[in-house]
């Protein structure tokens, strides 16, 4: 399949298509969406980052779209679980992408957020419903969810359902939606309980794989460097002592905190330069080009800058603050290690910033080892992460990571000479819930 076009979907959804750039279907889309648009059902086993999400977007967008039917109070046609609020709110946002030429209403529920809001759109009618199980139950306990004119199910990473323990909710959702229907599960992994739920849910479905598109394990050595928030910048001067590190992009979660970074780096004598969005064209232009030449060393991005650079030779990606979304985590290590070279990512994490690394590590579906031979390692953050199961991996030095001059073994927290009071990273020093970046409204038009 080399074209969208070949697919036969509804103009308006080639047309947002082309406006989001997207003219070739990734291999779990080309074989997805034919199955799909002659609504059989499906048994996808796919991770986040294949595309997997359009692969059942768009088909169950083209089918509704194609009877132009107002939304009915309460009762959605079409209902999307996932495990967890950004999972939903991604998965909503893609349809709201995907779906802006069409008439149709997609609305996102979960937990943690006022019901009102949710209460108010389910009453209103919408198309789509996307949900996380727990605040669905509780909807369709109330009587705000019926469930009779739902005409596609999805469940989508349902592996994960599982290891969250929704199994029972999904179970008895399952059996209250009409029999007729299509349905669709989408999982990363095949387990033997995955597939007899499968097995329960599924009519004679079609099943489509494709390899994980997080072989970045291979090419990408990945490390954890357990540091306190005060020390991370110490911290990143030390390893630029290593000359191994010749090309590095280093990320942060804000724009300010990319400045910030740069900044420093530059006062200890680091070429370096930031790139965000709030800089002029221009000023981005220099530095990106600067970075490919090799005049700036360490360029420092946050992640949306980061999504147009595309530069061969980034040796190390450090992370110097972990992304709230952990998707973004791969999107980080995936700009070294291109074109077939090894790279080296290396990850800081901080007390605040453990649940955001067992994120990630779900999500990569990996633990990734532990740095400790460092100057500002921090046992304590590492035994409140839980580390045992890291340490039984070995501490291997990443490839061409040669111990900097400086760097003490011992886990101490030692001061180094010169060492300036750190800025906070933000104004309360507080994380923002990832939520807050980018959640749709309750419903709005798809
Ligand atoms: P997913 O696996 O659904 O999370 O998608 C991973 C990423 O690929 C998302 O950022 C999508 O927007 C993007 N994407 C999905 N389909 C395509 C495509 N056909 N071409 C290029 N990018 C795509």
């Amino acid at each position: 399949m080399t074209d969208f076009k070949d697919l036969k979907l509804a103009e308006p959804l080639l047309r947002a298509l082309g406006e989001e750039g997207y003219a070739t279907p990734t291999p779990i889309q080309g074989k997805s969406i034919p199955a799909l648009l002659e609504q059989r059902d499906l048994l996808g086993v796919a991770q986040t980052g294949t595309g997997k999400t359009a692969s059942f977007a768009l088909p169950l967008l083209h089918r509704l779209s194609l009877s132009n039917r107002k939304a009915v109070s309460n009762k959605p046609r079409a209902l999307i679980l996932a495990p967890t609020r950004e999972l939903a709110t991604q998965i909503s946002e893609n349809l709201f992408a995907y779906g802006r030429h069409l008439h149709l209403r997609t609305a996102v529920v979960f937990g943690g957020t006022s019901i009102r809001a949710q209460i108010q759109a389910m009453a209103r009618g919408v198309h789509i419903l996307v949900a996380t199980p727990g605040r669905f139950m509780d909807l369709m306990a109330q009587g705000h969810i019926l469930l009779d004119n739902v005409e596609v199910f999805v469940l989508d990473e349902a592996d994960r359902m599982l290891d969250m323990g929704f199994v029972r909710d999904v179970k008895k959702i399952a059996a209250a939606l009409p029999r007729e229907r299509q349905t669709v599960l989408f999982s990363a992994t095949m387990p033997k309980v995955v597939q007899g739920l499968a097995n329960g849910l599924l009519t004679d479905p079609v099943r489509v794989e494709v390899a994980p598109a997080a072989t970045i394990a291979e090419k990408i050595a990945q490390k954890i460097l357990f540091v306190p928030k005060e020390k991370k910048r110490e911290l990143m001067c030390e390893l630029l002592k290593d000359e191994a590190i010749k090309r590095v992009l280093v990320f942060t979660r804000t724009k300010r905190g990319a400045d910030r970074v740069a900044k420093f780096l530059q006062n200890s004598g680091v070429r370096a330069d930031a790139i965000h969005g709030n800089k002029a064209q221009n000023a981005r232009q220099r530095a990106l080009t600067g970075f490919k030449s090799g005049r700036i060393r360490a360029l420092v991005a946050t992640d949306i800058a980061a999504r147009g650079i595309d530069v061969d030779g980034v040796t190390h990606v450090i992370n110097f603050e972990l992304p709230d979304d952990p998707e973004n985590y791969v999107h980080r290590i995936g700009r070294t290690a291109r074109a077939g070279s090894s790279g080296i990512a290396l990850s800081f994490c901080d007390l605040e910033e453990r649940a955001v690394l067992r994120d990630i590590e779900k999500t990569i579906r990996q633990t990734i080892p532990v740095m400790e031979d460092q100057p500002y390692h921090s046992p304590e953050i590492a035994s409140a992460t839980g580390t045992a199961k890291r340490k039984s991996q070995g501490q291997k030095r990443p490839q061409g990571q040669k111990k900097s001059p400086g760097q003490k073994k011992s886990p101490g927290q030692k001061k180094s000479p010169g060492q300036k009071k750190p800025q906070g990273q933000s104004k309360n020093g507080k994380r923002k819930p990832a939520l807050r970046r980018s959640r749709p409204p309750a419903a709005k038009a798809a």
